[in-house]
Formats: structure tokens, sequence, C-alpha cells
């Protein structure tokens, strides 16, 4: 079949096509409905799925251009000016203490923070609303009261930050935009 489409058959009563952000087809389909039934669903909408194909690709390309490493340096200098200073006002407002606060660039993390209360945190914080960066700061120096993510330390960040998990969902959803481009 075109598109080599992954098909999931349920009790559903409709058709539907996908095109995930991987580029590839999902096809939801009724159990009963033939592959070469599918088959002439799938053709019929080619149009429409050539066109969701383009603007998927035309939104990786934006996402993917890899950050230049004068890039980088920019907002990891804009980080050493922000972050200090947020972790200083969360901190006390938690009262908790912490060590050193550095600023790095990893592929997978926004933020940690070590045993010995040394915090880390992606360059690419400053990019993000200061709400997103305020979120992930939080996090980490919740973790000087609990050094792991148990029901106890969520309930340390909402307690001074009530919208922590849509904050949290919002970094999930996007963040690949940025990590995405780190080169
Ligand atoms: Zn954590």
């Amino acid at each position: 079949m075109k598109y080599n489409p992954d098909i999931i058959k349920s009790k559903r009563k409709t058709v539907s096509i996908e095109v995930r952000p991987d580029g590839k087809l999902t096809v939801r389909a009724p159990e009963r409905m033939s592959y070469r039934e599918i088959e002439a669903f799938v053709n019929s909408k080619s149009e429409w799925i050539e066109r969701a194909l383009e603007r998927n690709k035309s939104m990786q390309g934006e996402a993917l251009t890899p950050y230049t490493q004068e890039e980088i340096e920019k907002f990891t200098s804009l980080a050493k000016a922000i972050i200090p200073q947020r972790v200083a006002y969360y901190a006390n407002m938690l009262g908790v203490t912490y060590n050193k606060v550095s600023i790095k660039h990893p592929k997978t993390r926004w933020g940690s923070c070590s045993s010995k209360g040394n915090l880390n945190f992606s360059c690419l914080l400053t990019q993000m609303p200061l709400e997103i960066l305020d979120s992930v700061v939080v996090h980490e120096l919740c973790h000087r009261k609990q050094m792991n993510h148990s029901k106890q330390f969520y309930a340390e960040i909402l307690r001074i930050m009530p919208d922590y998990f849509a904050r949290e969902k919002w970094l999930k959803e996007n963040g690949k935009k940025y990590s995405g481009r780190l080169p």
C-alpha cells in the first residue's frame, strides 16, 4: 500500500488517517474493513496526505536548524545572568540551600541537582517563557528537600507553584523544538 501506514483496527465505525510527527501514517479502521478497502480509502485521501506530509516536513526543517556555536554562547551568558537570580529567589522562598549553579547544554536534560546541592541548568531555558525556566528551577531546588519524584516532592513544588503541571506539560510538548536544535 502507498505510504505504508500502520493500521490499527478497533471497534470504531469510521476510518481516520493521521500523519505523525515522524512523517509516518497511522490509519484507524473498523475491525471488519478489509485491506483493499483501507487501501482504496488511503488512495482517495492522497491529496490531503501529501499536503499534511509537506507541512510536517517544513515544520521539522524549521525546528532542526541547528544552533550555531555563537548562539549557544549567547544563551549561556544570558543564562548566567538570569538563572542564579531565579535560583536565589526560589531557594529563599523554599527555605533550602544549594552549592554551585552551572550552565550547560545537554541534549536530554533541562536541569539536575546533585546530592551535594550542585545545580545544573540548560542554557536553552533562556529561550523559553520565564515561567518555564522558573518551573525547572523550582523542580531542581525541591530535590534539596526530596531526592526523588515522590508525591511529597511534587507537593513541595505545588505549594509554591500551583500550576507546575501545566508548565511541565508545556516543556514536554515543546522542549524538543529547542533541544532538537543542539548541534
Ligand atoms: Zn527531578
